[in-house]
């Protein structure tokens, strides 16, 4: 089947959080995935790519993860998708804006609760729920383009960290064990910071997850 998926993945925000714009070419829909920072440009982006924003999803609630979801919901009308065990930290924005050191913001509630297995709006997506960097931490799998956004659970040769808040170390090597290094091999995976990867050199070169599997 030719792949009618549409993307660009570009670093926003304080931390430089990899946002991406997912779209189907066959519907004209795309989704936003973690609008860190910078709404100007992914506005910008959306619009060169001549898509129509459907919904915002987040891999978790770290604040450089959703810092311009709020003025990105109003700008497009669209809902915002969160794993609810996710909303503690989403809830505590300003705990999060004086960690970042950046001025207060304020933050909608999430819309709508993403779950394991659901599945996403565009290019057969569906979401993963990978806990460990947080509770509520998910990746996106798209089979039919092979490609994982792997948010802050899985690095190019390294892993979310698991010391803040609702981190659990266990849990995050249970989720790449289980959930992203059962994917193919040659699958892409964009993650939440740095360059892109793929699951076959993760297994082989990460030293975080050697005797995993
Ligand atoms: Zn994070
Ligand atoms: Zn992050």
């Amino acid at each position: 089947m030719n792949s009618s998926m549409i993307r660009e993945s570009f670093p926003v925000g304080p931390l430089g959080c990899n946002c991406s714009i997912i779209g189907d070419q066959k519907t004209g829909h795309c989704v936003v995935v973690d609008p860190g920072g910078n709404p100007e440009l992914i506005i910008e982006k959306v619009k060169s790519m001549r898509m129509t924003v459907v919904e915002i999803i987040h891999t978790h609630a770290h604040l450089d993860h959703f810092l311009a979801s709020g003025i990105l919901r109003t700008a497009w009308d669209v809902r915002l998708w969160l794993h609810k065990n996710d909303l503690f930290l989403w809830r505590a924005v300003e705990l999060q804006c004086r960690m970042l050191q950046i001025p207060k913001v304020s933050m909608p509630d999430p819309s709508d609760w993403l779950y394991d297995d659901m599945a996403l709006s565009v290019c057969n997506g569906i979401c993963l729920h990978t806990p460990g960097h947080t509770p509520g931490s998910v990746s996106f799998w798209f089979e039919q383009d092979n490609l994982l956004i792997s948010g802050d659970t899985l690095f190019q040769e390294s892993i979310g960290r698991t010391d803040l808040p609702g981190g659990d170390h266990r849990a995050i090597q249970n989720s790449i064990r289980e959930r992203l290094f059962s994917l193919p091999e040659a699958a892409l995976v964009v993650p939440g910071h740095g360059p892109e990867t793929c699951i076959g050199h993760e297994k082989q070169f990460n030293p975080f997850v050697q005797g995993l599997f």
